[in-house]
């Protein structure tokens, strides 16, 4: 694997055209590989193998072989090793950085935080017990045990793939399953140098499997395995709807992590100088292509105008360019996503909106060569459009007008999705009816993304899917119960 050198502070490449099985790695069993591509300049980042069923079959024997050992490593154990991964990353946080910024295209967020996110799962590892339970007769224990289901599988996005990666293969082993894990094809160097990490830390052989390739070819390998015992998957719900057929097919059971159209709603009484940067950053991070993205602003109408002025004004001076610039806002991640994006751009004028702000792609040399966008704002949208009820991922804000509070929730619950609401208001009554009333798997008043809760469940309503991460359930998800009865002899 190779980074092209003119790339300005190139992360330094896990391991050259290989991915990992069984602890080794290795080219696809084709041979062929697939090109990672700088989404700011359009060179290529670096060459990954282009893995295919074969190599899916490959993993999935690797972690059957790993799997009973690991079982059978004691729980502290896992989660000592699991938490010496995390003290790893941590130690490579500025190189992780880097190689996430490239490939996503995403200027510095902050410290990434996947080792947090591993140190919380470590602590997980050994909390794992079941049940006593009451039995008809005294010579009968009754107890629950909690074990891992074996070989999981997992296929993740690339949108934030560090975080997405540990997650998933955080939990599953922690757990004491063994895991075969795609990568996107758009995002798979993190993963692949979370992985190298992962084998620095001690992780056996086997426990972590990571194939890279299209969803077509290796993701799709993966849900109809016999090998595997567990599905999980994030992306889109329309490959989230196929991989749960062919989940259906091979009887295998999934989590679920799909998209969102998650709505900010302001009330009369907000504290806008809180609520408008805030809702900025929420659809403008990551350039809008956040699951979580506040994509609907739900506004009564007696702030309404006030509301419009200050989000065109705060957008307008979000900075776009390159990663590796001090901008806001970087590329896109892809050539489909920017026809993507643009094509609902038009589609919201066509539709009526009243585009305010963006629209475009930003003039300039720099926005030719990579996948770039303008912060658009579209004000007077009915929630009836496609761009008030599809999820664009892009850094597209609807402004819906409502009246009263009766209206906003039934507009703000108006969508097939159900991922993230915000509620943004200094009247308690309200905020309380709301977090009721809004059908989301998570509910933030006053805050929009990242409200700052620790272990907090992360998941849909609706068809943004089913299923928990993140939360103290995280690694009992990937748990199966046993119901053990012991019967004494005379
Ligand atoms: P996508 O569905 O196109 O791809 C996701 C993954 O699925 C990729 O690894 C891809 O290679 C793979 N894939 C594609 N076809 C497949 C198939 N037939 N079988 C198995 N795997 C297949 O989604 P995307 O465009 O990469 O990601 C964006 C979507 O992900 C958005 O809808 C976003 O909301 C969602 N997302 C959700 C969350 C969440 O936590 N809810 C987090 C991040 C992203």
């Amino acid at each position: 694997m190779t980074i092209a050198p003119a790339n300005p502070r190139a992360g330094s490449p896990p391991v050259e055209n290989a991915h990992l099985i069984g602890g080794e790695w290795v080219p696809a069993a084709s041979g062929q590989t697939i090109e990672v591509i700088n989404p700011a300049t359009g060179q290529v980042l670096a060459n990954v193998p282009r893995g295919t069923a074969a190599d899916v079959d490959a993993a999935v024997t690797a972690a059957q072989a790993a799997f009973p050992a690991w079982r059978d490593t004691n729980a502290t154990a896992r989660g000592a090793l699991i938490a010496a991964w995390a003290r790893l990353i941590e130690q490579h946080e500025a190189e992780i950085d880097q190689l996430e910024s490239q490939e996503v295209g995403r200027p510095h967020w902050g410290p990434p935080p996947m080792a947090r996110i591993l140190t919380f799962i470590a602590g997980q590892a050994d909390k794992v017990s079941g049940l006593s339970l009451p039995t008809h007769s005294p010579d009968v224990l009754g107890l629950t045990l909690r074990e891992p289901y074996g070989v999981v599988g997992s296929v993740i996005p690339w949108n934030a793939p560090g975080p997405m990666f540990v997650n998933d293969v955080g939990a599953a082993i922690a757990a004491g399953n063994t895991i075969v894990i795609k990568p996107a094809e758009d995002a798979p160097l993190t993963p692949l140098m979370l992985a190298k990490l992962a084998m620095e830390a001690g992780i056996p052989p086997g426990v972590i499997n990571v194939v890279t390739g299209y969803g077509g070819e290796a993701g799709a390998a993966i849900p109809v395995h016999k090998g595997i015992r567990r599905m999980s998957f994030t992306g889109s719900p329309a490959t989230g709807s196929e991989v749960m057929q062919a989940c259906g097919k091979n009887l295998v059971p999934l989590h679920l992590e799909l998209g969102g159209k998650s709505p900010q709603v302001v009330f009369p009484d907000a504290d806008l100088d809180a609520a408008i940067p805030a809702m900025v950053n929420s659809i403008t991070l990551n350039t809008g292509q956040i699951c979580a993205a506040g994509s609907r602003v739900v506004v009564d109408r007696s702030v309404h105008a006030e509301v419009v002025h200050r989000l065109a004004e705060a957008m307008g001076r979000v900075s776009v360019g390159p990663w590796h610039e001090k901008v806001q806002m970087g590329p896109l991640i892809n050539a489909k996503q920017h026809a993507r994006v643009l094509d609902y751009m038009r589609v919201g004028e066509e539709e009526g909106a009243e585009l305010v702000l963006g629209g475009g792609v930003p003039d300039g040399a720099t926005f030719e060569q990579g996948f770039f966008v303008e912060p658009t704002l579209f004000d007077q949208v009915d929630p009836k459009m496609r761009i008030a009820q599809e999820e664009i991922f892009g850094p597209v804000l609807s402004v819906i007008p409502v009246d009263g509070e009766e209206e906003a929730l039934a507009v703000a619950n108006g969508t097939d999705y159900g991922l993230v609401a915000s509620v943004w208001t200094r009247d308690v009554g309200a905020a309380v009816r709301m977090s009721r009333g809004l059908q989301a798997g998570q509910v933030a008043v006053n805050a929009a993304l990242g409200s700052g809760v620790i272990g907090g469940p992360f998941g849909g309503y609706k068809r943004s899917g089913f299923g928990r991460t993140m939360g103290a359930d995280a690694v009992l998800e990937y748990t199966q119960v046993k119901t053990v009865s012991l019967r004494g002899t005379a």
